[in-house]
């Protein structure tokens, strides 16, 4: 999809620009629980492209100095944006910080627009110069406020994002493993990188820190994404939560199939379900891994009631197979491979119009739509339309008349079928003429 990153020091106006840029499309889940409302990042649209905007002044370090802070902001801007937007306020001199990430900024291979907001026609004008000083672009002189500027700045950005075919340069089935610090996820990508023909490939003009592998599974290839901010003991950077987040959003972007790994012998953390439901929202085939499977004691016992308590915090996704491993001891770690497998039979599964449809039927028989919005849905006809994802149009007298937990049985008989186990379904309500 795309990554832009908004960077510059505290009250120059990141949020209020933030705001703006994604104000334009609201986020279908923000309801759903465990997904965080607490929001760095958004997606949204410019003349039919879609992308995710960040705000990187929505992470803070505690007890640390505000030059670091804004430091830390620009490089993590550096490293996970495809596009950098740099603000600075009109309103006020340069500051010696601005100067600071202009410094960063500079650097680095990454597009950077230079945003001057607060901007009002009245300002002179001559004070561009001062801003050309920094080295950077010639800046898109704007406010987020009044809303000047915007369509300006949102067209350079839409001209520098790769295009979709730079994101998915390989066949392979790409493969994030996702999950909070210390969970595994290492662990699990070393003894696969120890144990089978490995190639560390480098996408050219991306930083040197976002290595993919490619790891060979009884003898199919999977391209493992980011392996190297997966193993990167690194810095300061482990211990901010919102960035581990963060990073989770630009791995799964960029992959087909997630693993999401969680530790068994802990309880399950906000920061679990956070990253779950950022690939949720994504849309991504996912599978859940419950690693150190090796430390839970009465095992047999437990394992029902360990997947029962994981999937009441995951209820979102209810789709996802639960899998219990232990990295340390290699057992059940290539269950995770044939699952993938299975979500690959799942993902090009076409079923027949007539076979859907009597699926359609029998579901409304025993259980026939309740009253909803003034009237009752009934279900005419449906088929399969080609997509990435499963995806099923339906055709009714009514779509209004479709309440949310119809939509789910619809969902769940299509499921009892059919399978479809780890991959999201769309199912589209549509009003026969
Ligand atoms: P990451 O931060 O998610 O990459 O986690 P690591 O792979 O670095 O693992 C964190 C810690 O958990 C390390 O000390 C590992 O040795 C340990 N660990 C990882 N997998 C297992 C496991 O299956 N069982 C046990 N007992 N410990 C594990």
């Amino acid at each position: 999809k795309g990554i832009v990153a908004i960077v510059g020091r505290p009250n120059v106006g990141k949020s209020s620009l933030f705001n703006r840029i994604i104000k334009q499309k609201k986020s279908i889940v923000e309801n759903t629980p465990g997904v965080t409302r607490d929001r760095i990042y958004g997606t949204t649209e410019w003349l039919t492209r879609e992308f995710i905007v960040i705000d990187t002044g929505g992470i803070t370090l505690e007890d640390q100095p505000f030059a670091k802070e804004i430091k830390i902001q620009a490089e993590i801007a550096i490293e996970e944006a495809d596009v950098i937007v740099f603000v600075l306020n009109h309103k006020e001199q340069l500051t010696e910080e601005d100067k600071m990430i202009a410094r960063i900024l500079y650097k680095t291979k990454k597009p950077v627009i230079l945003a001057v907001n607060k901007y009002d026609k009245k300002t002179n004008d001559y004070v561009q110069y001062e801003y050309m000083s920094l080295g950077l672009n010639e800046p898109i002189m704007m406010s987020a406020t009044h809303g000047i500027g915007i369509g300006d700045l949102l067209d350079s950005v839409i001209k520098l994002l790769p295009s979709a075919n730079d994101l998915n340069p390989d066949m392979n089935s790409r493969i994030a493993i996702i999950g909070r610090p210390n969970v595994g996820k290492s662990s699990l990508v070393n003894s696969l990188l120890n144990e089978t023909r490995m190639i560390v490939s480098e996408i050219p003009g991306t930083t040197i820190d976002a290595v993919d592998s490619v790891v060979k599974v009884n003898n199919i290839e999977y391209t493992i994404v980011d392996t190297a901010g997966i193993r990167k003991k690194s810095k300061i950077f482990r211990n901010i939560e919102k960035y581990s987040y963060l990073r989770s959003l630009t791995t799964i972007n960029g992959s087909d199939i997630i693993i999401l790994m969680l530790d068994s012998s802990e309880t399950i953390t906000d920061l679990d379900t956070n990253i779950g439901g950022l690939a949720f929202e994504e849309k991504k085939p996912i599978i859940i891994v419950a690693n150190k499977w090796d430390l839970v004691e009465d095992k047999e016992k437990k394992i029902l009631e360990k997947e029962e308590e994981i999937r009441s915090y995951f209820k979102y996704l209810a789709y996802a197979k639960v899998l219990f491993v232990s990295t340390r001891d290699k057992t059940r770690i290539s269950k995770i491979f044939s699952s993938i497998e299975d979500i690959k039979v799942g993902l090009t599964k076409k079923i027949k119009t007539s076979v859907f449809n009597e699926v359609l039927n029998k579901a409304q028989l025993i259980n026939p739509a309740p009253n909803f919005n003034g009237g009752r849905l009934k279900i005419y006809y449906g088929s399969q339309v080609e997509a990435y994802l499963p995806t099923f149009v339906l055709f009714v007298n009514n779509p209004d008349y479709a309440h949310f937990s119809y939509k789910r049985f619809i969902e769940n008989q299509i499921r009892l079928q059919f399978g479809f186990e780890g991959v999201p379904i769309n199912i589209i309500f549509r009003e026969r003429k």
